[in-house]
């Protein structure tokens, strides 16, 4: 059986739990222990497929389907691993496996209870994924923070195993704030105080204090920390605020963070960490050596989680180019026919975004024209794509009314629809085209030239699809699907080869992009803005040379 490390939070949330987490099993998978993470939310949704991006920021689709939390996304991209249904439990998920139980009867004549019925659950949960002999270590994090209603079955389920197992075989990170007050010049340890001992009046005493802080710890901070949270001097973890997410392992190592957890669980065969690759990105990361302006076009703008995933593709694909990626968001709500020449000036390329419903469509399929008339490189995700295929229908193909039928059911030119399998469904958790799927590309396409391969699998979440029936019109205008399901022949990639790069794909790349292997699309897409910016700024030189002349 695996050991188990538990993560907490105390003091207040967006402490970055979820990064701490990341990094902790990176250091361990990179010291050679089989290593992976699940996250433990206390929401009801059964999970957040059902939530706006406004509650909770995106939803992150694994391989095998599951809509689940966007801290699955951080823990692929850190650890380069796949996770799935089993790394993320919410609260409505539990609870609703103990209320079918009960309806068949599993309890018969018994009161069911949040313990032990709940939390048994709960328990079981943990320990699935370190049941069989595939990892070394199960890190979980518990969502929430210490001291919230809903977090105390969680705490209570880990207060158990802390019990049930032997005590080298699980241990507790507890992260809290330690919140610098300017006027008073000091960094202040009561709040981290507080939390642990509500932590310790539960009956769960932390091994492990990680402190975020924008200060750094001194030697006394730290004992104090020590002495009043009842952990060892060593055990108090300084995390400090850092430039980049991907710097957190580095610091953590600096910190003895792994080395602690490896003594406290008795794992003595180790390796010495092997970071190569990671420092590698980190440097050319930090040290880029040229930069691209990138507009990302979309309608939950205001919330930088909603687009995290694609948010980190950049990151990884910039350093993949030595490239530094500027986002601007531009929201689609405001840009219009008029006014959208001046809203993209002066980028390099223009990704739209994925999304649901009405709101901020033709701003999007503005944009689209724009990109499409004006040579800008072009990526549309998912909607992104949608909206290409609509453009393109509206504006070259003379179908004035073209539309997904998403947005105008009755749409007399539906090139967008919905797909024959969703048409029966009625029930909205976890009913859209959801996981991995493969699909087929073209040789001599720009798809085939970004891939390298002629089959590939990607994740997919939308409802909607190409209408087949509009193919032949489109390619002979020039816009091809250059990527199909093998199975189905639903469209999976379009693109305009006259164009020097536009790209359209049904499904969602940003889902499978990880530091040690950045998604393709986003590595091509950020290469072709790179030389749109080139290019620009050549055009810029000979007319200013000219203008001299
Ligand atoms: N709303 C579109 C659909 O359901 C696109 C979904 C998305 O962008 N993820 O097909």
């Amino acid at each position: 059986m695996a050991k188990f490390i538990f993560v907490s939070g105390g003091v207040t949330s967006s402490l970055g739990k979820g990064i701490i987490a990341a990094s902790l099993a990176k250091l361990l998978q990179a010291r050679g222990l089989r290593t992976t993470i699940q996250k433990f939310d206390p929401y009801i949704n059964v999970d957040p497929g059902t939530l706006n991006p406004y509650e909770h920021g995106e939803c992150y689709v694994t391989e095998d389907g599951a809509e689940t939390d966007l801290d699955l996304g951080h823990y692929e991209r850190f650890l380069n691993i796949y996770t799935s249904q089993a790394n993320n439990v919410t609260t409505g998920r539990i609870y609703q496996t103990v209320i079918n139980k009960e309806r068949e009867g599993a309890y018969l004549g018994k009161t069911v209870q949040v313990v032990p019925h709940i939390t048994d659950e709960i328990k079981r949960r943990i320990l699935l994924l370190g049941k069989d002999d595939t990892y070394d270590v199960v890190l979980t994090e518990i969502g929430g923070t210490v001291g919230d209603i809903e977090s105390l079955p969680f705490i209570e389920a880990v207060r158990q195993l802390q019990w049930e197992l032997p005590d080298e075989d699980c241990l507790v990170v507890h992260l809290t704030l330690i919140p610098y007050l300017k006027a008073a010049k000091e960094l202040k340890t009561k709040p981290t105080q507080h939390s642990v001992k509500m932590m310790s009046e539960n009956g769960v005493n932390p091994d492990i204090i990680v402190c975020r802080t924008e200060e750094p710890l001194n030697h006394d901070i730290k004992r104090k920390i020590a002495q009043f949270c009842n952990v060892k001097q060593e055990a108090v973890i300084e995390a400090i605020d850092a430039s980049t997410i991907y710097e957190v392992p580095l610091m953590m190592m600096h910190e003895k963070l792994d080395l602690i957890c490896l003594k406290k669980l008795n794992i003595t065969e180790y390796n010495e960490p092997d970071l190569t690759r990671w420092k590698g990105f980190l440097d050319k990361l930090k040290y880029p050596k040229s930069k691209v302006t990138i507009g990302l076009i979309g309608k939950y703008i205001e919330l930088q989680d909603a687009y995290k995933s694609i948010l980190e593709s950049f990151i990884h694909a910039g350093a993949m180019n030595e490239c530094k990626v500027q986002v601007v968001n531009v929201h689609s709500e405001f840009i219009t026919e008029e006014n959208v020449a001046e809203k993209l000036d002066g980028l390099d390329g223009l990704l739209v975004a994925p999304g649901f419903g009405h709101r901020g469509i033709e701003g999007k399929i503005a944009a689209v024209k724009y990109a499409r008339e004006n040579g800008l490189p072009f990526f549309g995700i998912c909607l992104g794509m949608q909206m290409a295929v609509i453009e393109f229908a509206r504006n070259i193909l003379g179908l004035e009314n073209a539309h997904s039928t998403e947005m105008d059911p009755h749409t007399p030119q539906p090139v967008i629809n919905m797909m024959e399998e969703q048409k029966k469904i009625t029930k909205m958790g976890g009913t859209m085209r959801l996981g991995s799927y493969p699909c087929e590309i073209k040789e001599n396409s720009l798809a085939y030239r970004i891939y390298g391969t002629n089959m590939i699998s990607e994740r997919h979440r939308h409802r909607y699809e190409f209408n087949n029936d509009c193919l032949d019109q489109f390619e002979k205008a020039g816009m091809i699907a250059s990527g199909t399901n093998p199975a189905t022949g639903l469209v999976e990639i379009i693109e305009l080869p006259e164009h020097p790069f536009f790209i359209g794909v049904q499904y969602h790349p940003e889902l499978k992009s990880s530091v040690e292997s950045p998604a393709p699309l986003f590595v091509h897409f950020i290469s072709a803005a790179k030389k749109h910016n080139e290019r620009s700024i050549s055009t810029r030189n000979a007319l200013l040379i000219s203008e001299l002349i």
